[in-house]
């Protein structure tokens, strides 16, 4: 048992899993969190009696034996967690409204690959070859299997690194195919020409191989890794919003400063959250000024205008699976571009109550949009944005229930109330730079620039989150052990958590 103490700041999704992963390894841990409730992206809000989750609803390896599950049962809070599988033979529904064509992927290489096949039978071996090559491009990556890593310096394929558009298309000639098979594009913030393979390959494994989603929100992650650290003697203080982060004269971190006056020290300290904002709170000096710089100028990922909706009573049914639409073919790439057209495309889904009947209560519409879109009120509050920004956020909303109907004629009589969200509200509530989605988006021109290491230049600073590595459910948690282990100074936590699947499941 190391006994060091560890701060860490940010209590989202990326500090909680570090701070419980930690904990166990006998770590004393405090997560600092600005916000009123701990979890970034895992933290709910209620409206009208309904809880509505912010930032998590989509879940991929949490299927038995997949990574997070992996992580999460050795952290013993798998049975904390009320999980549901998302459809089996449709775990994602794709609409395209100007063609009135719907495609039902269901879960699964093998019937994910027969049902295109079926639809696409002069693509039958493209598809199977395309399959083929974003599950290998997935085994590149160690740690998307908790695996130890190999160490030295690692090459990937061609394939790794090409972009995510031109991988599709080396396999694929049909053009609605090549779009079809790009359609979760908006859950990796997919850009045509930029996005690299991998990142397209790891999401699509992931929800492949078995989507899930929370009964009853996303809040309960959250509060059973709470529970973890405090187990272990650790604390999750919330409402402390970290300013400062002093540095010694040896370039050492030495004590965080909070807004509200606290101040916290110890042996190590663990960032969670985004480089950029990191970068400013910490003294002068700990930085190398290249690399500040490289954190302010790396381009993040867009952002998104949520539309939350109260459904009247027994008025709309459950979809046990997530839905994207598009307006038309042709769009997949062109998702975020603010015009006429927008929402060009977007993902809904009906969140799953802890009783779920067969009507759904709530809704939660997800639509990209830059944050060009509301850069005019860039200096204002949650709270005090004024009544242009109200009226705009009333447009906005009326052009996504538009969409909706058109895709379920009559929507607008099951719809009891809604609220929204901005890209404003994105980035005040988890502190993210231009409401990013994602956090830094990679790029397969000049990939090296968007790797950040887990370590840093001053010795006991170490990052975690989704800036490094990969964003969401998997790449966070795995990053969370890229992090742990880095602190602990081998790969002792993986060995472990695979010996503990193992002998316990
Ligand atoms: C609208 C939306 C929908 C999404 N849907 C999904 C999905 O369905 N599935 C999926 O896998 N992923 C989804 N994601 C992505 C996922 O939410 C993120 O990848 C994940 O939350 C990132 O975790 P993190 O720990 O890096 O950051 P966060 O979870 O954002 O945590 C950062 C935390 O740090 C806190 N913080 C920031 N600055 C400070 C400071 N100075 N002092 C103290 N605390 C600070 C923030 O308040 C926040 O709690 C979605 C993201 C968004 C925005």
């Amino acid at each position: 048992m190391s006994g060091k103490r560890v701060v860490i700041i940010g209590g989202g999704i990326g500090g909680l899993f570090t701070g419980a992963l930690l904990s166990r390894e006998g770590y004393r841990v405090t997560v600092l969190e600005k916000n009123a409730t701990a979890g970034g992206g895992l933290q709910t809000f209620t409206r009208g009696g309904l809880t509505f989750e912010t930032g998590m609803h989509i879940l991929g390896g949490l299927r038995h034996g997949g990574s997070v599950y992996k992580i999460c049962n050795y952290l013993g809070i798998m049975d904390k967690i009320d999980i549901v599988d998302a459809d089996h033979d449709c775990m994602d529904q794709i609409d395209y409204l100007d063609e009135g064509l719907t495609y039902r992927l269901p879960e699964g290489r093998e019937a994910f690959g027969r049902y295109l096949a079926e639809r696409f039978p002069d693509e039958r071996q493209g598809i199977s070859d395309y399959l083929d090559a974003i599950y290998r491009i997935a085994d590149e990556v160690d740690f998307f299997y908790l695996r130890p890593s190999s160490g030295g310096f690692k090459t990937y394929s061609e394939e790794f690194t090409m972009a995510a558009d031109r991988l599709i298309e080396k396999y694929i000639g049909d053009a609605r195919l090549r779009e079809l098979l790009a359609y979760m594009n908006p859950m990796y913030g997919g850009v045509r020409g930029v996005t690299p393979a991998y990142v397209n390959a790891l999401i699509n494994v992931l929800y492949i191989d078995g989507a899930s989603r929370f009964a009853g929100g996303s809040s309960q992650l959250a509060a059973a890794l709470c529970d973890v650290i405090a187990a272990s003697g650790g604390e999750v203080l919330t409402g402390q919003e970290v300013t400062r982060l002093a540095i010694d004269s040896e370039r050492r971190a030495c004590g965080v400063f909070t807004a509200s006056g606290g101040h916290f020290s110890g042996d190590i300290y663990v960032s969670a959250i985004h480089p950029s904002r990191l970068v400013d709170l910490a003294d002068e000096g700990a930085f190398m000024r290249a690399y500040t710089r490289r954190m302010h100028s790396l381009p993040n990922t867009y952002s998104a205008f949520i539309v939350f909706v109260a459904l009247k009573p027994d008025s709309f049914p459950y979809i046990n699976h997530t839905c994207y639409c598009q307006d038309r073919f042709g769009s997949v790439w062109h998702l975020s571009e603010d015009d006429d057209r927008w929402p060009r495309g977007f993902m809904y889904m009906t969140p799953a109550e802890r009783a779920q009947g067969p009507y759904a209560t709530k809704m939660i519409i997800n639509c990209l949009l830059p944050y060009s879109a509301v850069a005019q009120w860039r200096d204002t509050t949650l709270g005090h944005r004024g009544r242009e920004y109200e009226r705009w956020k009333e447009r906005r909303a009326a052009r996504v229930l538009n969409s909706m109907e058109r895709l379920y004629s009559g929507f607008g009589d099951c719809v009891e109330r809604v609220w929204t969200a901005s890209p404003l509200t994105i980035r005040d509530y988890y502190n993210q730079p231009e409401g990013s989605l994602y956090g830094i988006s990679k790029d397969c021109n000049n990939l090296m620039a968007s790797q950040i290491p887990v370590w840093t230049k001053v010795p006991n600073l170490y990052l975690t989150g989704q800036n490094i590595n990969l964003h969401g459910i998997c790449g966070v948690p795995l990053t969370a052990m890229l992090t742990s282990q880095a602190i602990i100074g081998d790969n002792s936590l993986t060995e472990k958590i695979n010996h503990y699947h193992e002998s316990y499941g």
